[in-house]
């Protein structure tokens, strides 16, 4: 018997209990954490406890005051951003993981996983064979370590050694307006800073003009800064769209710059027959990164990054001989799973302690397949389709922005607003306050477009219908009872001239 305060036993009854709340929350009767604000505000917002309640208590507080007012995001009809609730597997995984391997050491079947669940998704997403990955947290650390081996090998060929000694060299990195800024807080983060990426022009969808990427390589040539990567999208954050992988792995190769190629979102868009060969020239990418906690619908906090050589990485991101690590491990044969560290993914990236990522991933294919995975991809993307379809057939409807993906720009239209912006931000909010359908926005060549991302297993063609629905009668809504803004107001200007 412990004499910790604390609960480390029997598990089975609060796992029931905690269930039953989950279910209850995944039925999504529930209303918005914001109605009923000081009600668990007044519950939650303690001074620290001095005796703990116990677990009994503490179970139904997480059970009536906490999951009742949580995220928005699980629910099916919530298309903003590109974030989704977690499938039952990987919720199930991470348990596991989090009681029975709490690190991402030694040679245990949860370790294991780590490497065959990066294997298999390199082979589902037909990544090259020598291919090899890591887990982080999420796209933005998958980006920084991606582009921590960029940085390694591109100084390693001036003969230096950027994690030992610094950059003392002026930096370039090539991406377009349309890649996430992840990349550019990588670049700060790694010392090359921000103002080394280079924005090079895309055409109206947002892809990359390779001519344009030729030109300013011809034009840095002899400047004497080193380009450190060309970083390309597959699948944009806002529109999905998927830059001309073949020909920048070209230009990569001849001017022998890192090739690497952001598909945190839009990687398992390569299952898609419809889009399959705009992802032609992945393959010969130097490093390319994945987020299953987007598509493959893991619980948030896991990133992938393949790259051609760990070495790289290891030299990029290793922590040297430490002291409290050396002499743990056996040198002979492992014959207990203590007697290794196994694979060491605490030098290939910036973490040390882990959770055990490799085992939710593991779970989510071993649930659905491969093709559970392609069929919610394809579902998705011909979601999408048919939302631009729909517009494009409707008299008040306009598509800003094709679909690659699953992502669908469109807005209202409505002659007697000059400002259509406007109109669709109100069209927006009121949309996300009933909480049917919740797309977010983005701003595509310069118009603010109502952008669903079907990316969540929960969504489906009911959504898709849902959200074209709700856009038309909100829109109608708004036109017949607020008054139209003129264009020139400011945005403060405009507020006062609403009057629902
Ligand atoms: C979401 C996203 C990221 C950032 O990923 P996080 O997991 O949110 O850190 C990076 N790149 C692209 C293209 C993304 O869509």
């Amino acid at each position: 018997m412990s004499t910790d305060k604390a609960d480390c036993g029997n598990i089975t009854s609060l796992l029931q209990k905690l269930g039953e709340y989950l279910d209850q929350y995944q039925r999504f009767e529930h209303g918005d954490a914001m109605q009923r604000y000081e009600n668990w505000l007044c519950t939650l917002g303690q001074p620290v406890p001095q005796q703990g309640v116990g677990i009994e208590k503490l179970i139904e507080e997480i059970g009536m005051t906490l999951i009742p007012n949580g995220s928005q995001i699980p629910n099916p009809g919530c298309t903003s951003f590109i974030t989704t609730g977690a499938t039952n597997a990987g919720v199930l995984a991470t348990l596991a993981g989090s009681v029975a391997s709490p690190q991402r050491l030694g040679l245990t079947a949860f370790n294991y996983l780590e490497e065959l669940s990066l294997q298999w998704m390199a082979d589902m997403f037909e990544l090259p064979e020598h291919m090899k990955g890591v887990y982080s947290s999420g796209g933005s650390v998958a980006n920084l370590v991606a582009l921590g081996a960029a940085r390694q090998w591109a100084f390693e060929k001036l003969g230096k050694d950027p994690a030992r000694d610094g950059v003392n060299l002026s930096c370039r990195i090539y991406t377009t307006d349309a890649c996430h800024h992840t990349v550019h807080r990588a670049a700060a983060v790694l010392g090359m800073g921000r103002n080394s990426v280079v924005t090079i022009a895309s055409d109206e969808k947002g892809r990359m003009l390779p001519n344009a990427l030729m030109k300013q390589l011809n034009k840095d040539k002899d400047s004497g800064t080193v380009p450190v990567a060309i970083v390309a999208n597959a699948g944009t954050t806002s529109t999905g769209a998927i830059d001309p992988l073949n020909l920048i792995a070209k230009l990569a190769k001849e001017y022998g710059i890192w090739f690497h190629v952001d598909g945190a979102y839009g990687l398992p868009g390569i299952l898609d027959p419809q889009v399959h060969d705009q992802y032609d020239g992945l393959e010969l990418a130097d490093s390319v990164i994945v987020d299953p906690h987007k598509w493959l619908g893991a619980p948030v906090g896991i990133g992938a990054t393949f790259v051609r050589d760990r070495g790289l990485l290891q030299r990029a991101f290793t922590q040297q001989i430490s002291d409290y690590l050396e002499g743990s491990f056996a040198n002979s044969k492992a014959e207990n799973s203590m007697d290794s560290g196994g694979i060491p993914y605490y030098d290939f990236g910036v973490e040390l302690s882990a959770p055990s990522r490799g085992a939710v991933v593991w779970a989510l294919i071993r649930e659905i397949g491969r093709e559970g995975l392609k069929q919610r991809v394809v579902r998705h993307n011909d979601m999408a389709r048919y939302v631009a379809e729909q517009a494009e057939a409707h008299p008040n409807l306009e598509v800003v922005q094709e679909p690659t993906l699953s992502i669908a720009c469109i807005r209202y239209v409505n002659e007697d607003w000059l400002d259509l912006d406007y109109l669709n931000q109100l069209i927006h909010r009121e949309m996300v306050h009933k909480g049917l359908s919740i797309p977010s926005t983005a701003v595509i060549n310069g118009k603010l477009a109502i952008r669903p991302c079907f990316v969540g297993a929960r969504t489906s063609w009911q959504q898709a219908e849902e959200l074209i629905e709700e856009v038309i009668a909100t829109g109608e809504h708004i036109g017949a009872n607020v008054c139209p803004v003129p264009q020139y107001c400011l945005i403060e200007e405009k507020r006062k001239y609403v009057a629902v």
